[in-house]
């Protein structure tokens, strides 16, 4: 796959030089939010570590991941709630936590936009010195209509601006979270909201299908049959090849869909593992002589 687009285990092998694997950590911080109308937060955190101490989760996840994977260095990732919001000193006695692990050669980090404060710059930059930093910011679309619509709390100005004051820590890269198919969105929307991002200093981009997820705004607005979704995997995979073609080439692809676990999820159930997607991906790049970056406008 990796002729069609650049895959983060693409980017890992030469970035990092060797395997690692991520270990999924929970600070126990809630999202501050809390009103994105596709959410519910329980999805994002994995069972096994709700509720524990930090050393522990890092502990048990070199010694449990290290020998399942045969891996000796692990990316410490903070993916649930918005880990920004903690004060300054809480989250530099976690991060100093972390880093002090020699296992662990890099973080990766989840929050919003609206929550990097000159604080947590100033702590990001001294930690970068030591370790690459990774930071996951959802905006989910370009689209600032959108965005009130799925109730965001955030402009696209707003993600363009905490973009810029981290991009002041030299060993930090940032990573997009995108939503494809939100509730407005028609195909020129979607297209044009990429097209932006194509454009920003990011690392890459995480991608999401829109997905009703049970609780939430979202499944009531789906069940009034107010919103349309990817029902067939086929209809997603032709728009994210398009939307591939029109990223740029050095754009790292660290997701390409959504995987929310099937007992939260009310649409769409497709039956479809990671292999057969991408293999799908791949006939439909193949199809159509496409690749990462064909449309790229610079
Ligand atoms: S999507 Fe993220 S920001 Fe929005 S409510 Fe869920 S956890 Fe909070």
């Amino acid at each position: 796959m990796g002729n069609y687009f650049y895959s983060v285990s693409e980017f890992y092998k030469k970035f990092f030089r060797e395997k690692i694997w991520k270990i999924s950590l929970d600070l126990g911080i809630p999202c501050v939010h809390g009103k994105c109308i596709y959410c519910n937060e329980t999805s994002f955190i994995p069972s096994n570590v709700r509720g524990r101490k930090i050393r522990t989760q890092i502990e048990e996840g070199i010694s449990i991941l290290g020998k399942r994977y045969g891996v000796k260095k692990f990316i410490a990732y903070l993916q649930s709630g918005t880990n920004t919001a903690v004060s300054p000193e809480v989250l530099e006695k976690v991060l100093e936590e972390i880093f002090s692990y020699k296992e662990i050669v890099s973080l990766s980090i989840g929050t919003r936009p609206d929550y990097i404060s000159q604080e947590v710059v100033e702590l990001f930059k001294y930690f970068s010195k030591y370790k690459p930093i990774f930071v996951e910011l959802g905006l989910q679309s370009a689209n600032d209509d959108t965005l009130k619509f799925i109730n965001r709390g955030h402009t696209f100005s707003d993600f363009q601006l905490a973009l810029q004051k981290l991009l002041e820590c030299k060993n930090l890269l940032v990573v997009a979270h995108m939503i494809v198919g939100l509730p407005g969105e028609d195909k020129d929307v979607i297209f044009k909201s990429f097209e932006k991002v194509s454009h920003l200093p990011l690392n890459g981009v995480k991608i999401h299908h829109l997905q009703v997820v049970k609780n939430t705004p979202l499944e009531r607005i789906y069940l009034s049959g107010r919103v349309k979704i990817f029902e067939e995997v086929e209809d997603y995979i032709e728009i994210l090849s398009q939307l591939l073609e029109i990223l740029p080439p050095h754009f790292v692809i660290h997701r390409l869909y959504g995987d929310i676990p099937h007992n939260l999820l009310i649409a769409p159930r497709w039956k479809i593992d990671k292999n057969s997607f991408k293999l799908k991906l791949e006939e439909k790049f193949k199809e159509r002589d496409g690749y990462q970056g064909k449309y790229f406008k610079r």
